[in-house]
């Protein structure tokens, strides 16, 4: 049990690493108070959480 938390842990600072790593990438582009998708370039409200023209998410 106490492994399966520890894996859980582990994995959490991965996936943090790994989200610096890209963040060049992996975040929204910001247009005029809106986010914009850095894949396909589509504008969106700054509550979105996912580009709802390519599918694109910051994670
Ligand atoms: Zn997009």
């Amino acid at each position: 049990m106490s492994s399966t938390s520890g894996d859980a842990d582990e994995e959490a600072i991965d996936r943090f690493m790994t989200r610096r790593d890209l963040s060049e990438s992996a975040r929204w582009e910001e247009s005029y108070n809106k986010k914009q998708c850095p894949e396909c370039g589509g504008v969106h409200e700054p509550s979105a959480t996912a580009c709802s023209v390519c599918g694109w998410t910051p994670e």
